[in-house]
């Protein structure tokens, strides 16, 4: 037998997952099995039993509600770099193997390099990563 249970997290995210009974549920827990799917957390708790309807609009609200966290992450991760970081604009390329090669300086830089250039990059074994560029003035 199975069941679906709607399990609620500390985050206060709520979600379904189906179980092969009760104490399926229970074993789960204790091993640390269950987490939850927004936050990872393991503090989930099994709420009532969810009746067997997909309910559209709350999927939706949802997955709003997570685009606009990943949105905000990447916010901060942009004001993150812009105050740690030292804009080398269209020389990031040129600037990246400096830092590799000469061992020039620590501080982290950002820049532009078109999808070649740092698949070239990586080729040469220097770290850089690429990241969606967040426009502040959005929403
Ligand atoms: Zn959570």
């Amino acid at each position: 037998m199975m069941i679906k249970y709607n399990l609620i997290c500390k985050c206060g995210e709520s979600f379904e997952s189906w179980f092969l009974s009760s104490s399926g549920f229970d074993y789960l827990c204790r091993k640390k099995l269950i987490k939850c799917i927004y936050c990872g957390s393991l503090s989930v708790k099994k709420s009532v039993m969810a009746p067997n309807l997909p309910s559209k609009s709350n999927k939706v609200f949802k997955k709003t509600k997570l685009e606009k966290n990943i949105k905000k992450q990447l916010l901060d991760f942009r004001k993150y770099i812009e105050k740690n970081c030292k804009d080398v604009g269209e020389n990031f390329t040129q600037e990246a193997r400096s830092i590799h090669y000469d061992k020039k300086t620590s501080q982290g830089i950002y820049g532009k390099a078109t999808a070649e250039e740092t698949s070239e990059l990586l080729e040469e074994g220097i770290e850089v990563a690429t990241i969606p560029w967040i426009d502040k003035s959005e929403n």
